[in-house]
This record gives C-alpha cells, sequence and structure tokens, in this order.
C-alpha cells in the first residue's frame, strides 16, 4: 500500500508503482497524457510488439482499505466498469476496450485511441456545430446510446467529455464509470452523473421520499441536452447559481431565444422539444428520435416548405413569377420569355433555400447598440473572442460574447477559472 502511494505522491506525471505494473510495461511504452479524472489518468501508449498506438486509463486503488469493509471500492467500481464495457463492445459507436491489467495499487485499461480527443474540445474550438455536423454527431451517438441500452446498459454520464472522436471524426462513447445493468422493471435511485446533464426524474429521486426511481431514458435527456449544446454552443439548463440551474432542470425550462437560434430551421428544434420532456414516459424513445425528420437525410419535402409557402397565392414573392406566367398565358408562346420565367423561378428557388444563410441588411443603429444581434458581427465577436481567449463555451443564455470586451482581463480569467471548474 505505502509503496503504491509514496509513487503517487511523489510522481504525479510517472507512471506509478513499476513492480506491480510489469505486465503493462512489459507489453507497452507509456507517452503522454491525454486526459484525467479524479482518480485517474489518461495517456497515450504504444504496443512495443505491433507499434500500435491506443489509451492507457491507469486508475488509482492505492488509497482503498483492503478489509472489504466498503463495498463500494473503486476496485469494484472499475472490475464493474470492465465488465459493462465487454458487454457492450463491438458496436462502431462504442470504444474498444484491447487490454487489462490489474495490481494491487493500479488498474490498466488499454482502450482505442481516439486521436481527436473529446467532442467537448472540438466543440470549443469551433463554437457551435452546423446542423449537418450535429445530424451526423447525433445520430452517432443515438445509434451509440441504442445498442448500450438493447444490452440492458444504462450509461448515467452522457456529456461531450465523455464522447470521443476517432480519426474520422466518428463518434465514441466512452466513460461507463457511472453505468449500470438493469435487470427488467428495475429502477435505479442514486443521483450520479454531471449537474448540467441530469435528468429531471435524477433530480426527484434525491428530493421526494416517494419517487418512482429512473432508468434508460435518463440517457435520452442528456442527448438532447448535447445536441442543443452543439447547435449553440451553451447548454440548455445553465445558470451560475446550481440551485436554479437544477430547478430549471426540473421544470424542462430552456428557450430557443437566444441570437443563435434565429439561424436554425424548426426540425432540430423539434426533436429537443421531443428529447427535453419532463415526464420520462413522455419522453421520445431512441427508435422514434432516429426516425423524426431532423435524421432524414433527403430534406426535399422539408426544404421545399418554404418554397410552397412562399409560392402560395397570398404570397407576395409569387407576384413576379404569376404575372409573367400570366403574361405568357396571354399571349402567344415566346420563347424569351418562356427562357426569361424559367430563370427567374430558378433564381427564386435558389435564394429561398439559401435564405437562413443569407446575410441581413445591416442597421447602423442596431450594430451600435446589440452588435451581437447581427450575424455576420456575431460571427466576427466570436472569432476574436477565440483568438484572446484560446476557447470558450457560452454557457447560458444571459451571456453575450461580446461582453467578453467589456470586462476586464481580471475578472474574465475568473470566469474561466470557474468555467475550468465546473466541468
Ligand atoms: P473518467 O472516468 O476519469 O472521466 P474517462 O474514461 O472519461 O475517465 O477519460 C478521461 C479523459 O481521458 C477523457 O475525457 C478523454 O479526454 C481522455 N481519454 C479517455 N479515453 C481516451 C481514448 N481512448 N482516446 C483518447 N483520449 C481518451
Ligand atoms: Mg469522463
Amino acid at each position: 500500500m505505502i509503496v503504491g502511494k509514496m509513487a503517487k505522491d511523489e510522481a504525479d506525471d510517472l507512471l506509478p508503482d513499476k513492480d506491480a505494473a510489469k505486465g503493462f510495461y512489459a507489453k507497452y511504452e507509456p507517452k503522454e497524457i491525454l486526459g484525467r479524472g479524479i482518480s485517474s489518468t489518461v495517456r497515450r501508449c504504444i504496443e512495443k510488439e505491433t507499434g500500435v498506438q491506443y489509451a492507457a486509463k491507469i486508475i488509482d486503488i492505492s488509497n482503498e482499505p483492503n478489509d472489504g469493509a466498503d463495498d463500494h471500492t473503486m476496485k469494484d467500481a472499475t472490475i464493474q466498469e470492465i465488465h459493462i464495457l465487454r458487454r457492450v463492445a463491438g458496436h462502431s459507436y462504442i470504444i474498444e476496450l484491447h487490454d487489462v491489467f490489474e495490481s494491487s495499487t493500479f488498474i490498466f485499461l488499454i482502450f482505442e485511441l481516439c486521436k481527436n480527443g473529446e467532442l467537448f474540445d472540438y466543440l470549443t474550438s469551433v463554437v457551435t456545430l452546423s446542423e449537418k455536423k450535429t445530424r451526423y454527431i447525433m445520430r452517432q451517438v443515438l445509434e451509440g446510446v441504442q445498442h448500450i441500452h438493447n444490452q440492458s446498459i444504462v450509461h448515467r454520464d452522457l456529456k461531450p467529455e465523455n464522447i470521443l472522436l476517432d480519426d474520422n471524426l466518428n463518434v465514441k462513447i466512452t466513460d461507463f464509470g457511472f453505468a449500470r445493468c438493469l435487470k427488467p422493471g428495475e429502477k435505479l435511485f442514486d443521483l450520479c452523473g454531471t449537474p448540467g446533464y441530469l435528468a429531471p426524474e435524477v433530480l426527484k429521486c434525491n428530493m421526494f421520499e416517494n419517487a418512482e426511481g429512473y432508468e434508460y431514458e435518463v440517457d435520452i435527456w442528456a442527448c438532447g441536452v448535447i445536441m442543443f449544446t452543439l447547435l449553440v454552443g451553451c447548454p440548455p439548463f445553465w445558470h451560475r447559481k446550481q440551485m436554479i440551474m437544477l430547478r430549471n432542470i426540473m421544470e424542462g425550462k430552456y428557450s430557443f431565444t437566444s441570437p443563435e437560434w434565429t439561424d436554425i430551421t424548426e426540425a432540430p428544434k423539434d426533436l429537443i422539444r421531443k428529447l427535453l420532456v419532463v415526464d420520462p414516459k413522455k419522453r421520445i424513445s431512441i427508435k422514434d428520435a432516429l426516425e423524426h425528420s431532423f435524421f432524414q437525410t433527403v430534406l426535399w419535402d422539408q426544404d421545399i416548405a418554404p418554397l410552397k409557402r412562399s409560392l402560395s397565392s397570398n404570397s407576395r414573392r409569387l407576384s413576379r413569377i404569376s404575372q409573367l406566367a400570366l403574361e405568357l398565358k396571354a399571349r402567344s408562346f415566346n420563347a424569351r420569355k418562356r427562357f426569361q420565367l424559367a430563370i427567374i423561378c430558378v433564381r427564386a428557388v435558389v435564394r429561398i433555400k439559401r435564405l437562413h444563410t443569407t446575410p441581413e441588411t445591416m442597421s447602423a443603429n442596431v450594430a451600435r447598440t446589440d452588435p451581437y444581434r447581427i450575424k455576420l458581427l456575431r460571427k466576427v465577436i466570436d472569432g476574436c473572442a477565440f483568438r484572446v481567449y484560446g476557447h470558450w463555451v457560452k454557457k447560458g443564455e444571459g451571456q453575450n460574447r461580446a461582453a467578453l470586451f467589456e470586462n476586464t482581463p481580471k475578472t474574465e480569467l475568473k470566469h474561466l477559472y470557474v468555467t475550468n471548474l465546473s466541468r
């Protein structure tokens, strides 16, 4: 025990307990740290024989009592995590466990390496994801979660930090540290996960004696939180006072009012509304979520809706086209006019399709009083904020990235510190 403890205290950045971890060292060459958890460190490593790179999650179990008095030890939890990882293995969007080494002081879990790191870091580097990218990521996340649930496992800690991206920017769901295997009809009651992603029914278990418990639907709720966050770069329920955030979650209180939402179509909003339903029984199933119009790649029906609207008889947009059409009808066939009409129609369709990407007309007054409302300026502000602060995830609706420039650097450093702490 003492040997392990000393090794940990003395060398935070060195690999611990060389004797006990012989098997690992014989086979792998450890490299730099990729990430850290509460009692684990993840390092890149190279398999000596093959030269293939992996990620080694090294879990410290040296501080635990050996008398078996505590039956919720890190070791037990890790053994359960390994059991679950093996059960969910074999799916494209779930992390693959390659090897395991166990000593009295450390457990080594060797995973396939995800070179592109966390979805969280990807999001902070790009601020927000387009609908197309969100569709690509969310389809994979939902398919991965569907596979997990099909093995009677509930993950309980889905969040962008636990979704990794491989070489091809494909999703790998990881960190099954809180995952549980459910018997048919079994409910869970313990409060675990990450505050911003907790489903209302999990919070209820902690607040009311007669709470019903929760099961698989908590992961679907977390998918709603993730999808919202990907699209606009800020989580739906965040509030700097955690009590208010928890109350917002309990009431399902969030909105699509921040400026970023104006550029986003109805389909993703509709899906988020169905994922973030407070009553787990009324929440959309993963199967139905995957069949939602947001995921239909042939978007013709959906995209044509604005066109249909603009071509309806009471639309102003119809006027020029119908005028020409009527003129044509009235006169004899005129190839030039017919060609002109065809061009106008095509241009109209293209303009309507691009409507949400067309820059809005800039009002000097709005630019002066509320620059963040103007998409073009918003992009410039975001870009500048990035260059200054390295990364930025907007935490709540009330926050305005333009305000970053109104604050003193000291306040901002404090803010970033709080942001990091709350991760
Ligand atoms: P914890 O349970 O301590 O949160 P995780 O399994 O989530 O541990 O790993 C912690 C961090 O290590 C991850 O968020 C990620 O940044 C990094 N990481 C974990 N596994 C891998 C992997 N296979 N490839 C690349 N990075 C990884
Ligand atoms: Mg984690």
